[in-house]
């Protein structure tokens, strides 16, 4: 059972409306690094998940997902207030009608165009070009060490978006809210690598371990120049305790008995 509680989760202030930063804020509403995805790739998790606590804790951050994209929702609304994207539907002064009197631009609608048609100029559910949220962002697999990982990585993203958008604002309050929302992405990805180390059998994913010297040969792919197969593998050997081993030649170990 959801509730909706009306107080946000932290106050989101927007010293000045700006359309033009509300366009890139999309991303973080329909986008495929933005909340909805974030939402929606851990609840679906949640329901295939078999271990109760991970499960509690997946349906807690979608819950908290959720939380958030009710306050970038709230940002991207003060932030095109009083803008043309606002003006589209009014009777007196609409700004469709500015427009098809060759008095406007589409290019001041700082959504995307469409928008102003379907959306009455304010979000819709894509990301900051305009292309429609979709399930395909959406990665899950069913097993949870590789959903952990993307979940990681999917955090990782999170933070990097926020980051992006914090330095291109100037507006304090704006900066605030991004900084907040920001910060609970970064407390998530540890959730989640919490999670990933109370499983014990956690490399490789699955149950089939796999050919033993497959999985420690570094294939020499490339020769001469920077970044031959020697500096490749020197860096890999480097910083794992994996050991790999150089296989020489993979042409000369290629099998000779087959030929497409
Ligand atoms: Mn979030
Ligand atoms: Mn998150």
């Amino acid at each position: 059972m959801f509730l909706h509680n009306k107080r946000l989760m932290y106050t989101v202030r927007v010293d000045e409306p700006n359309p033009n930063f509300a366009k890139l804020l999309l991303e973080q509403f329909g986008g495929a690094n933005g909340e909805l995805a974030a939402a929606m790739r851990y609840f679906t998790q949640a329901w295939n998940d078999p271990e109760a606590q991970r499960r509690g804790m997946l349906l807690d951050i979608a819950t908290e997902e959720l939380s958030h994209l009710e306050m970038v929702g709230q940002m991207l609304v003060l932030l095109l207030e009083g803008s043309p994207p606002a003006k589209v539907d009014e009777v007196e002064g609409s700004y469709l009608g500015k427009l098809m009197a060759g008095k406007g631009s589409l290019a001041d609608l700082a959504l995307n165009p469409g928008d102003a048609v379907l959306g009455a100029g304010g979000p819709r559910l894509t990301d900051s070009a305009g292309n429609p949220w979709t399930s395909a962002y959406v990665d899950t697999l069913g097993q949870p060490v590789a959903d952990l990982h993307s979940d990681i990585a999917a955090e990782a993203r999170a933070k990097i978006v926020y980051e992006r958008l914090i330095k291109y604002t100037d507006d304090a309050g704006v900066s605030d809210t991004l900084n907040f929302l920001m910060t609970r992405e970064v407390a998530h990805q540890k959730m989640f690598e919490a999670a990933l180390a109370a499983i014990a059998e956690d490399f490789p994913p699955g149950t089939l371990q796999g050919d033993k010297k497959l999985g420690h040969a570094y294939i020499k792919d490339s020769s001469g120049g920077s970044g031959a197969s020697e500096e490749g593998f020197e860096f890999a050997q480097a910083n794992s305790k994996w050991e790999f081993e150089l296989d020489p030649d993979p042409v000369a170990n290629a099998a000779d008995e087959t030929v497409l």
